[in-house]
């Protein structure tokens, strides 16, 4: 069918240029703000400035309503400043794929934005290519063909719906202009939506200045994640999206439940996990209770002294390493909050070497130095004299330097974060209770078998750490108890003061009040408690074994030590979200065991209402607060914070579906 596109008469322009349109009775843009509120809304709102340096895959770029075209020139400028600051080869290519039925003309257009100067080469250069007389399409490339620009002129749900994009050529970010729903409904149709969600990649971003209702059910519904933002200017309030749960993917077991958002959850824990899941959640308005089987919080793996904030960093881009890279830069964002809020526990970010004592260790670091995978800002390769300036201390060798790792007093942070979730909302700890079973009623609600009796829950997150796996059904799960000895060495008759924390097989410490850890044992399904000299000497043995030129550590310098339980994952990332059933698992999946790229996009079984955080190991003062923000996300049907693979990654079913692909769990 041919269209007839003509460009738009019933536009006035007030004082300083700005379009007004006469059909909407509506601004096309916020002139009082400058391009403060375009750039807010649109680019901040899907983080382009970031995505503008990840060379890896071109970013592309969907608008609905072209207009004066102000925020395709402010992202063609962030993209220019990108190319001017950096290496043109780190800057990621950028298509532009933009639709409007009432377009403006040229003149229209320059004359509309003519205020910002900065804007008018890439504007000239545009327009030099924009059609004189109106066309269904218009295609330009620009800066060297670094930015590409498609205006379909059409009613957008119509020319998104004849947009046929390769799988690996879908929207990553969305821009949803159009003028207001109350003004404009005939745009803002259901239609629409669905064409949005066909055209996205997974975890593509969405922002729109609107929050109307309709607008956050439809993303919904078509399967994004939504979130209110608060933006500093006339807004006040806008949106941003997530498409995280795709059915289209074919990968069913990756979607998660969507659920309304929970408002009292009640958790089994008093470690790290649930300290920073508590606080996390009250931030969003959620009622928090707390079950915890000792007199007091932090008794647990949490108990120690002195805790390594110690992220899991291969010298390789890995899945692992990409985790713990995001998890510790959340950990500092949450820690350095509550120190900004004035709450207090004992720390220093005082970076973390990981000595390259052996052979391999220094083969391993140079071939790094060579060809770094992760900025210095994460990780480095320091030589044994730079590793003795940032130590304090002489080494003999050098190593990989995290200069935003550190150490911090597990439980005084634990209480800190408790106390700060009780400053904000509705936070109860019920202590001394042992829960022993748990089950869920026909109403849907947890019913808690504990030593005081039976409680109820109608959301049950088990955060028990090594005692998760002791609760059925979380006990299906692969989480395995470790035995962890930790010493405290006094520093009466030890002279040497570190400055940073210093990790080999074991770790040691900076000095707090008078002594430093050393640690720590590693005994699986050993769930003694009890101090053990032979573990002393174990910590102290691997001390002078990695570190020969620091005085000896005798047993006697000892003078406390602590043995917890951590739990542990086979693949060594954490367990965060709802608890799979793993017979539906088996029955829905099977196929998965004869090809495991067969696709199916049956959603995962769950318990309803039952999450587990657990598997944090010797590194939760690092994972927790990133883990705890996908229970939120999980719990408040927010966008969750990391990409669709992560999410996996973490999820209590990968080990599920990854046993069935190999066999090893069959149908009944
Ligand atoms: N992004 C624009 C800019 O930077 O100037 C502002 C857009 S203005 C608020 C809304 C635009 O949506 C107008 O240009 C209008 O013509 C266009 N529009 C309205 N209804 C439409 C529809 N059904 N299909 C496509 N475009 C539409």
């Amino acid at each position: 069918m041919k269209l007839t596109v003509s460009y738009n008469s019933q536009i006035s322009f007030q004082d300083n240029g700005a379009p007004y349109s006469l059909q909407f009775d509506d601004i096309y843009f916020d002139t009082e703000s400058g391009c403060q509120q375009s750039e807010q809304v649109f680019i901040e709102g899907n983080q382009i400035n970031a995505r503008i340096y990840n060379s890896k895959q071109p970013l592309i770029i969907g608008e609905t309503g072209f207009g004066t075209g102000l925020n395709f020139f402010l992202t063609a400028y962030k993209l220019l400043q990108a190319i001017t600051n950096k290496d043109e080869a780190d800057v990621t290519n950028i298509h532009f794929i933009s639709v409007e039925k009432y377009p403006l003309s040229k003149a229209q257009i320059a004359q509309s934005l003519k205020m910002w100067p900065d804007l008018q080469p890439i504007i000239n250069q545009t327009l030099a290519h924009y059609p004189d007389t109106p066309k269904e399409k218009c295609e330009i490339s620009l800066l060297n063909g670094k930015l590409k620009l498609t205006i379909l002129f059409d009613d957008a749900t119509s020319a998104l719906s004849t947009l046929n994009l390769a799988k690996n050529g879908k929207i990553n970010a969305w821009y949803l202009d159009g003028f207001s729903p109350a003004q404009n409904m005939e745009m803002w149709s259901e239609g629409l939506f669905e064409q949005i969600a066909r055209l996205s990649a997974d975890d593509a971003t969405l922002a729109t200045f609107t929050v109307a209702g309709f607008v956050r059910r439809h993303l919904t519904n078509v399967g994004f994640r939504v979130m209110k933002k608060l933006t500093p200017g006339k807004k006040k309030q806008t949106l941003v999206a997530k498409f995280q749960q795709a059915s289209s993917s074919g990968k069913g077991y990756m979607l998660r439940p969507s659920v309304n958002k929970a408002q009292h959850v009640t958790i089994i824990g008093g470690g790290i996990a649930s300290a920073c899941l508590t606080y996390l959640l009250v931030k969003q308005g959620v009622k928090v209770t707390l079950i915890c089987k000792d007199e007091e919080i932090a008794q647990g793996a949490s108990s120690n002294a002195i805790g390594a904030l110690y992220p899991l960093i291969h010298l390789k881009q890995d899945e692992i390493s990409e985790f713990y890279v995001s998890a510790l830069l959340r950990a500092r964002e949450v820690y350095d909050e509550l120190l900004a809020a004035g709450y207090t526990f004992a720390h220093q970010w005082c970076g973390l070497l990981e000595l390259s004592f052996k052979e391999p260790l220094q083969k391993r670091q140079h071939k790094f130095e060579q060809k770094p995978v992760w900025p210095e800002n994460i990780i480095l390769g320091v030589s044994a004299a730079k590793a003795s300036a940032l130590a304090g201390v002489t080494l003999n060798n050098g190593g990989m330097f995290m200069p935003q790792a550190g150490w911090i007093a597990p439980s005084e942070l634990v209480k800190v974060l408790f106390k700060a979730a009780s400053d904000i909302g509705q936070v109860k700890i019920k202590h001394n209770i042992d829960v022993s079973e748990i089950s869920q009623k026909a109403d849907n609600r947890w019913q808690l078998t504990t030593n005081k009796g039976l409680l109820e829950a109608s959301v049950l997150i088990v955060c028990g750490g090594a005692e998760s796996n002791l609760l059925r059904p979380i006990n299906q799960l692969p989480l395995t108890p470790v035995r962890g000895q930790v010493s405290e060495v006094s520093t009466e008759h030890y002279s040497q003061q570190l400055q940073t924390v210093i990790c080999h097989k074991g770790y040691m410490t900076p000095v707090h009040q008078g002594k430093f850890c050393i640690g720590a044992t590693f005994n699986k399904n050993d769930r003694d408690t009890h101090s053990r000299a032979d573990d002393d000497q174990f910590n102290i043995n691997m001390v002078s074994e990695a570190l020969p030129e620091l005085p000896r550590i005798e047993l006697s310098h000892i003078i406390g030590s602590k043995a917890r339980l951590r739990a542990t994952t086979p693949d060594h990332l954490p367990i965060a979200g709802p608890v799979p059933i793993i017979k539906e698992h088996t029955e829905i999946y099977g196929k998965l065991a004869e090809d495991k790229n067969w696709k199916i996009h049956t959603p995962a079984p769950y318990y309803k209402s039952l999450y587990v955080m657990s598997g944090l190991g010797a590194r939760g003062l690092c994972s927790a607060p990133l883990i705890a923000d996908i229970l939120v996300a999980d719990l408040c049907n927010l966008p969750y914070p990391v990409d669709n693979k992560m999410r996996f990654n973490l999820s209590a079913n990968r080990f599920i579906v990854k046993d069935i692909i190999k066999r090893k769990l069959k149908p009944e």
